[in-house]
């Protein structure tokens, strides 16, 4: 039986749109760390040819979200035990520096938007979306350093959350967020009312019992590429 290609549109076949597809399969733990990413699979199921599908992967390398391995192809990274430190190191730094920023007054009066977004991480967990509820718990890191307006520090700090999000996928199990969004309100509370040094507290302790959570027990898993993408099944053995 022939697969249908699902994303055989103009924009759906651009490198762009694949490589954010598989960014979105990974963050939402539908992709585990070490999963292979088969390139005739991945022709198969976004109707494009190798290139774009290359040049997909290399964009997602970049980011070090996945791995390219010669002779052997992609997989889904798995960072080290080392990574998983320098990581969270620098999400200290960064995230310190964002709570610092919010209460000398910059962006304290967009702090509803943020409220409002922990209420939907909240939903998303009671109501069993653990897709949106992973995705929004990361947003949230996200979210309040735009309050900052440094898109320089935006850009460091997207790159690091989507690495925690892989990592949480390899040292905790799949499909649960790291993050408890008890703690978010409570560092939000704390930022509302202006209390730089609780929130900063909150937030280190925040950061800490998530890397912890992340030393638990690995989950490496194999894809089927047509499930994941929402492709039927049936064909799909890798070559
Ligand atoms: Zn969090």
């Amino acid at each position: 039986m022939m697969s249908t290609p699902i994303l055989a549109t103009p924009n759906g076949s651009k490198p762009e749109a694949i490589a954010e597809r598989i960014r979105a399969a990974i963050l939402e733990h539908r992709l585990a760390p070490g999963a292979k990413l088969t390139e005739a699979q991945l022709c198969e199921v976004f109707g494009v040819k190798r290139g774009p599908i290359r040049q997909a992967l290399a964009q997602l390398a970049t980011d070090r979200l996945v791995d390219l391995e010669p002779n052997r192809g992609a997989f889904v990274a798995s960072p080290s035990l080392q990574e998983v430190h320098e990581v969270f190191e620098m999400r200290r730094i960064i995230e310190l520096a964002v709570v610092e920023k919010i209460c000398s007054g910059h962006g304290p009066r967009r702090l509803k938007t943020i409220g409002s977004m922990i209420g939907r991480e909240r939903k998303a967990f009671e109501t069993r979306d653990f897709s949106a509820w992973i995705r929004l718990s990361g947003e949230f890191h996200t979210e309040l350093a735009a309050l900052t307006g440094n898109t320089v520090l935006c850009d460091c700090l997207n790159g690091l959350v989507a690495r925690s999000t892989l990592i949480s996928a390899l040292y905790e199990s799949l499909g649960r967020s790291p993050c408890s969004f008890e703690d978010h309100e409570a560092i939000l509370a704390a930022l509302d009312a202006g209390k730089a040094k609780e929130a900063a507290a909150l937030m280190s302790r925040h950061l800490q019992s998530v890397e912890l959570k992340m030393l638990d027990r690995p989950a490496r898993g194999a894809a089927d590429l047509h499930e994941v993408f929402g492709a039927r099944t049936g064909n799909s053995a890798s070559p």
